[in-house]
């Protein structure tokens, strides 16, 4: 058992009292994106209705207290990641954004023809797309480290993809597919041996699991503040300081600069450096108030329940009969992806939905993991700490009733 209490936190996030198809909605599907608690919506009111301004510019007292709050949200990044400097944070749309960021502006800069790029077979596209167009544009060539059946990297054949050529190693700390959690940290550290950098997406993982940079080592750590209870429109990029204010600047514009002729410019150091334009400032707040929310909980009481409930609810969908359960590595997190025999995946979470459960079918833009699994498409049921066992208890009848022959 455990005594986390998922009920009472529930009751912090409004729209898990929605009613779908007449039933209380359970909201499964969390590796897409999460609920937001009442703390982070009435947060982003309080920006609107008291501090709203643009930051940075003005000497006036909304710019004040909007240059403020968009700082501190900075700082709690800072601490959630245990960055060692602010201004390490750069905050961009999200996990995409950061990537494209770092394969535009660093890889832009830095790789030649015959450098090499290695990713893995776990990589959603958004860490698969921005290298590969990089590389047909450069002449790079692109490198992916394959896994086992049970859907985990294989260290032994990633060693061998090292080599001189070898620039960055870029690759996910949890599959948002499979749920697999990588051995991150000695990734990042055989990448570096082999004088490589090192790139974390850590999409899946912040919103189940301590992240310490630090400790990673990572040389870019890429995250979306909507999977962690934040708004959509905000994720971050760290990256080391040195790196980052050694980089040529990605977009142009106000915020950046320090100094502009038409002969010449001056740049920022990070973060500025990265942050062309006005920037999502509510939302960044919003982030925030989702960081101190989880801290307050704590993230490591946060992955201790939901391994509980992953554990739970992997041993009832195993005696759903047919089901095929795909990503199986003895180290997951949150999602449970699967096929049932008999129904596709588009009827079985029809059938769901009609039950009032949200779950993701489809490729889930990791094309490559799925066809390696055998597949184009599964079914995915992804947890988070406000699902209980209810919820899942709810899952596994509706699809033992499927496999019975009845809805209803
Ligand atoms: N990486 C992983 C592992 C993801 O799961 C996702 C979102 N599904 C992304 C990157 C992209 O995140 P976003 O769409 O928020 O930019």
């Amino acid at each position: 058992g455990s005594t986390f209490d998922a009920n009472l936190i529930k009751k912090d996030f409004p729209i898990l009292a929605e009613r779908v198809n007449g039933k209380p909605l359970i909201w499964l599907d969390n590796a897409a994106t999460t609920q937001k608690p009442k703390q982070v919506i009435d947060r982003i009111s309080y920006f609107y209705e008291h501090e709203n301004s643009n930051i940075h510019r003005a000497a006036h007292e909304l710019a004040a207290r909007a240059t403020d709050a968009y700082e501190a949200a900075r700082q709690k990044v800072q601490h959630f990641l245990n960055a060692g400097s602010i201004n390490e944070i750069i905050f961009v749309r999200g996990a995409t954004e950061a990537i494209n960021l770092v394969a535009q502006s660093w890889g832009e800069q830095n790789l030649v023809a015959g450098d090499e790029i290695i990713v893995s077979n776990l990589e959603h596209h958004a860490n698969i797309v921005p290298w590969k167009r990089l590389a047909d544009r450069k002449g790079l060539k692109l490198r992916v480290i394959p896994v086992d059946d049970d859907g985990q990297i294989l260290l032994d054949e990633y060693s061998k993809l090292l080599n001189p050529r070898t620039k960055l190693v870029s690759f996910t700390q949890v599959s948002n597919a499979l749920g697999t959690i990588t051995p991150a940290k000695q990734i990042v550290e055989m990448a570096h041996a082999a004088g490589a950098k090192a790139l974390v997406d850590g999409a899946q993982s912040v919103s189940h699991m301590r992240v310490d940079v630090r400790d990673l080592n990572a040389d870019f750590f890429v995250f979306s503040g909507h999977k962690v209870f934040g708004p959509t429109g905000i994720g971050v990029l760290y990256g080391k300081e040195d790196i980052l204010n050694a980089t040529e600047p990605w977009q142009g514009g106000g915020n950046m600069i320090q100094d502009v002729t038409f002969e010449h410019i001056k740049y920022h150091n990070a973060p500025n450096r990265f942050e062309a334009g006005t920037g999502n400032i509510a939302d960044a707040v919003g982030l925030g108030a989702a960081i101190d929310y989880v801290t307050r909980i704590g993230m490591d009481v946060i992955g201790q329940y939901e391994h509980y409930l992953l554990e739970y609810a992997t041993h009832l969908l195993k005696q759903v009969p047919g089901l095929r359960l795909i990503g199986t590595a003895a180290n997951k997190a949150r999602v449970l992806s699967f096929t049932l025999q008999g129904y596709t995946n588009d009827q079985v979470g029809q059938a769901l939905n009609q039950e009032g459960i949200a779950v993701r079918t489809g490729h889930h833009c990791a094309q490559p993991i799925l066809r390696r699994m055998g597949l184009e498409t599964t079914v995915r049921p992804s947890l988070a700490f406000y699902n209980t066992c209810s919820d899942v208890d709810t899952l596994v009848s509706v699809l033992h009733r499927l496999k019975s022959g009845h809805r209803n």
